[in-house]
């Protein structure tokens, strides 16, 4: 059997953490075992769908690099195979017309209610032998029900969850087109999953409920029944479900505010799954290491310190030229003079070590190729006649030696021992004039890569 995963998303919304989790493992397990990972749309809800969000889901696959095979299925441009589907189900006696109108359907549920029995349908429109029915009233549209079998158990071994049975008395007549002819959701993933051969479906543990009716109707349909994972829910660090609070938003703003793809997938990747004590994995590692067994049936917590922490640990490996490349692109957005891609590459290089985030990194090495704007208060507190005496001294010895950074190095360090001073008193003053903050690494380095006449001009009053 070859595996086939998808990813179905409804374009009723972004593509969020949860869905890219989703994606994730059904695009590891196809690749693990050399299947395909398509895509499909799920966006029959016409109300509720939009081209914005079906274009932000996009994006956000081809940015997490989830190349999907063959074509895109889009649902709304399925609805013929669906028709020929219900039409086949009414023929052979798995579907009926039902006119009970919304009204009746109320009472209904109120009177069960009242009984304390669980709302249902009770199976008025079903046809049954020696049953006579009503007559359908005219100008009436019907919906669609499938005639979900009375009686039996429908069982699975979840991938995930283990072995789930649930009674088909639970289970009602549900609705697989609605009174305007259009197929509802259930009936499409039942359609799209037989007619695109799919051996796995992953998804999220709040299609559980689904799966059964999915079930029934593949047996009604004759077509062989998938294997199911269901995926249990990512709760926020207070043990809720999810949400916008806890960043699960648009994961494209995880790009813009300074995360690397490769931190998206790996970060996800470990949410209810592990191999070993793996932390920081490849994409590809990910693919042949992924398994069902080592995925967690409890939920799994998103932690965004872990987030950032596998960032750093991104940026400290990434290659620097690639990183350069992305901090231009950034800079010419800000219309920054970007003319020095070595300087860039050397600022990088200094600092990267000791952040955790893209934005934050190439933020704090601006001052590299803009002189930073005085600080008042940084200037009262380190620039005075002593601190500019002690400058200057500095500079005049460090224009005279060679200018490579373990000599800068050496001679600050020989100019702090013979003039009695405490490291601070020459770097303080040095780092507010050079990089206008005070928290940044070694100064030497610093001026190295500045050189010699950069250093001069942004310490000009002092010399
Ligand atoms: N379209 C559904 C969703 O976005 C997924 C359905 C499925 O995977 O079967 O939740």
């Amino acid at each position: 059997m070859k595996v086939v995963t998808r990813f179905a998303p409804s374009p009723t919304g972004y593509l969020h953490v949860g869905g890219v989790r989703t994606a994730l493992f059904s695009y590891a397990f196809a690749k693990k075992n050399k299947g395909d990972f398509l895509l499909r749309i799920e966006d029959t809800d016409i109300e509720r769908s939009s081209e914005d969000a079906v274009k932000a889901i996009l994006d956000g696959m081809k940015w997490l690099g989830l190349e999907h095979d063959g074509e895109i299925k889009y649902q709304t441009k399925r609805l013929d195979l669906y028709q020929k589907y219900i039409n086949l189900l009414l023929e052979n006696g798995n579907a009926y017309y039902c006119y009970a109108s919304e009204e009746e359907l109320q009472k209904l549920r109120e009177e069960q209610l009242q009984n304390g029995a669980k709302p249902r349908y009770d199976g008025r429109w079903r046809p049954e032998k020696d049953k006579i029915l009503p007559e359908a009233p005219k100008g009436v549209p019907p919906v669609i029900r499938f005639k979900n079998p009375l009686t039996g158990i429908i069982k699975w071994v979840d991938l995930v969850k283990g072995e789930i049975k649930i009674s088909n008395e639970e289970l009602d007549d549900f609705i697989i087109a609605r009174s305007d002819g259009s197929p509802t959701y259930n009936f499409c993933v039942v359609i799209d999953d037989w007619d695109m051969s799919i051996s796995h479906v992953i998804r999220g543990d709040d299609h559980i409920n689904n799966t059964p009716k999915q079930i029934n109707l593949l047996n009604a349909l004759n077509a062989p029944i998938p294997n199911y994972a269901h995926l249990s829910m990512i709760h926020g660090p207070d043990g809720q479900k999810l949400s916008k609070r806890h960043g699960s938003v648009n994961v494209m703003q995880y790009k813009e505010e300074g995360y690397l793809p490769e931190t998206l997938n790996n970060y996800l990747s470990r949410l209810g799954w592990s191999h070993g004590d793996d932390e920081k994995f490849s994409m590809e590692d990910f693919c042949n290491w992924f398994d069902f067994e080592h995925v967690t049936s409890s939920s799994a917590q998103f932690d965004k310190a872990k987030l950032d922490w596998l960032n750093g640990e991104y940026i400290k490996s990434m290659d620097i030229n690639k990183l350069t490349e992305m901090a231009v692109e950034i800079y010419k957005k800000m219309n920054l003079p970007m003319d020095n891609n070595e300087l860039i590459a050397k600022a990088i290089s200094l600092y990267r070590d000791r952040e955790t985030n893209l934005n934050k990194l190439f933020e704090d090495i601006i001052y590299f190729f803009k002189k930073p704007d005085r600080d008042e208060e940084l200037e009262a507190k380190f620039i005075n006649s002593n601190s500019k005496k002690n400058i200057k001294a500095l500079i005049g010895e460090l224009q005279n030696s060679k200018w490579e950074e373990d000599e800068i190095n050496q001679v600050i360090k020989l100019f702090v021992k013979n003039n009695n001073l405490k490291f601070p008193e020459i770097a303080m003053p040095l780092r507010v004039r050079l990089a206008g903050n005070l928290n940044t690494p070694n100064i030497g380095s610093i001026i190295f890569i500045l050189g010699i006449d950069e250093v001069k001009e942004r310490l000009s009053d002092c010399l």
